[in-house]
């Protein structure tokens, strides 16, 4: 499979099945364990995330870029906390829910400002650009290319987010629960730690803080680094 085919199906799984699942699995409605396991795993990533630019006292002050933003799960709380915010997603259907999120959470739709856009032809310049859990989808060599293009769109500062490969074989015995049904053939790739910070290093930044969220069914590597 090549890399554009890679992303043709990431984006039709994610205006079709994959929209229906995940949109559930990042709400609060009845999901089943799995789901609701995901579901955990996936706000404490955000959690942290919200955690690291709350401590730095500053997110007011803070233009962000969310790629692969998804429904708005980090985008719309950074908004509240009164960052600016530009959330893309590469999901029409995940941007229309998104923007419906915002409606009800913020009451009004300027600030995030959503786009349908996938995150190789973004363009401008912010503090922070966020990128959490869409590099699953793609595998190393593009995953490179991907850091690569946000690290240029980033002042100050890059958080990234990925499946480690050292929990390959527990993520791997899992992966028929992340893509149930006709889009099993939606891959998960995993990536080196290692492969990731040499990519960000050799962009011009430096690691300044991790963290690591693990539950059953949810693992997720996090990465802050700024610019040298
Ligand atoms: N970042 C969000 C979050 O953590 O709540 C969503 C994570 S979800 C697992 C992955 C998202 O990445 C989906 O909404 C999908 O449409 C988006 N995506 C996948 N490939 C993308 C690309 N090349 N450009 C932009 N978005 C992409």
């Amino acid at each position: 499979m090549n890399v554009a085919d890679d992303k043709t199906i990431v984006r039709e799984y994610f205006n079709s099945t994959g929209f229906d699942r995940w949109k559930r699995i990042y709400g609060d409605g009845e999901v089943n364990k799995v789901q609701l396991d995901i579901r955990n795993g996936h706000q404490q990533t955000v959690d942290s995330v919200i955690g690291w630019l709350k401590d730095d006292g500053n997110l007011a002050e803070l233009s962000i870029c969310d790629a692969g933003c998804g429904v708005g799960s980090l985008s719309i709380p950074l908004a509240t906390e009164g960052a600016k915010l530009y959330a893309s997603d590469i999901s029409e259907k995940m941007v229309e829910e998104g923007k419906q999120r915002a409606l009800e959470t913020l009451g009004n739709t300027e600030n995030p400002t959503f786009a349908v856009q996938d995150l190789e032809s973004l363009s401008g310049s912010y503090h922070t650009v966020i990128c959490l859990d869409v590099l699953i989808h793609y595998p190393q060599e593009k995953a490179d290319e991907m850091i690569s293009h946000l690290c240029s769109l980033a002042q100050s500062r890059i958080i990234l987010s990925f499946a480690p490969k050292t929990c390959a074989l527990a993520l791997l015995k899992k992966i028929g629960s992340f893509f149930p049904g006709p889009s099993k053939t939606t891959r998960a790739y995993l990536h080196r730690e290692a492969d990731v910070i040499k990519i960000l290093e050799s962009n011009g930044f430096a690691i300044q803080r991790k963290a690591f969220t693990k539950t059953r069914f949810y693992f997720s590597r996090i990465l802050e680094a700024t610019r040298t």
